[in-house]
């Protein structure tokens, strides 16, 4: 099976968060009330209700004031963190690329939440994980993602990961540079690529996801997980797999 991926031209982006809406009708996820922040960004962080949610980035560039807008959901990066720490194996990549989430073998430790460089997955109050799954049953039936199709400025194309990287090349070539395809190398190459009409750093990006994403080693992530386990029924069982999953052996 071919990889697929979207490609994001956010210089087409109106930000009318139709995106958004789509996002929820299709997986039926509920409106959530938020307070007016002073911003048009609303909500303003994912939730277990909210896959995908616009950016607005008020920046200064040259002196001068700029509105960026930006689709955020989970980048389905190739080597994800949060399929490489999962102790029990619930987050496991797909045929297509995608990152795809197996809840009934979630335990909610939330070691996925830590670990994922771009701040994605939240956890509900089952307490199970949640984050864009790329519309599988959608991308199955031979249809767009609902965030792809809806879209009605264009700015969002889908297909092989192949043909959006050759997009993405012809139009970096036609900016003369200007534009920076994002997407290609990062994570070992994302799923979700943007061509970003301004520099990276401005969307909050680097070369190893949000500027501010706190990385922990396997180690911090082990202890992490031991402290969370406390008192849990499955504590050696689960600390035994991320043990066998993380070092090869198991920590005595
Ligand atoms: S963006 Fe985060 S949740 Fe999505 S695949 Fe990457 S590490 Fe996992
Ligand atoms: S909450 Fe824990 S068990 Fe569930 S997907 Fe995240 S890392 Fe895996
Ligand atoms: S691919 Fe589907 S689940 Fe993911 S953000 Fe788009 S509409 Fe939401």
């Amino acid at each position: 099976m071919e990889e697929k991926a979207q490609l994001m031209d956010l210089a087409k982006c109106s930000a009318c968060r139709g995106c958004q809406v789509a996002c929820k009708q299709w997986n039926q996820l509920a409106g959530v009330v938020t307070k007016n922040t002073g911003t048009y960004e609303n909500p303003p962080a994912f939730t277990p209700q909210t896959y995908l949610r616009v950016q607005f980035r008020e920046v200064v560039i040259d002196g001068k004031v700029k509105w960026l807008f930006m689709k955020d959901q989970c980048m389905h990066c190739t080597k994800a963190p949060c399929v490489e720490m999962c102790p029990v194996a619930s987050r496991t990549k797909d045929e297509f690329g995608f990152t795809e989430i197996d809840r009934n073998k979630c335990i909610g430790c939330g070691i996925c939440v830590a670990v994922c460089p771009y701040q994605v997955p939240t956890l509900d109050s089952v307490p199970k994980t949640q984050s864009c799954w790329f519309c599988l049953d959608r991308v199955v039936a031979g249809m767009k993602p609902a965030c792809a199709k809806a879209c009605p400025a264009g700015a969002i194309r889908y297909g092989s990961r192949e043909d959006m990287l050759k997009l993405g090349h012809e139009a970096v070539a036609k900016s003369g540079g200007k534009v920076t395809l994002y997407g290609e190398k990062e994570m070992g190459g994302l799923h979700m690529m943007y061509l970003l009409p301004e520099k990276p750093e401005y969307y909050g990006l680097s070369s190893e996801g949000r500027l501010n994403a706190e990385k922990l080693s396997k180690l911090e992530v082990y202890a992490m997980l031991e402290k969370k386990l406390q008192g849990s029924p499955v504590r050696t069982e689960v600390l035994t797999m991320a043990a066998l999953k993380y070092f090869g052996q198991v920590k005595i």
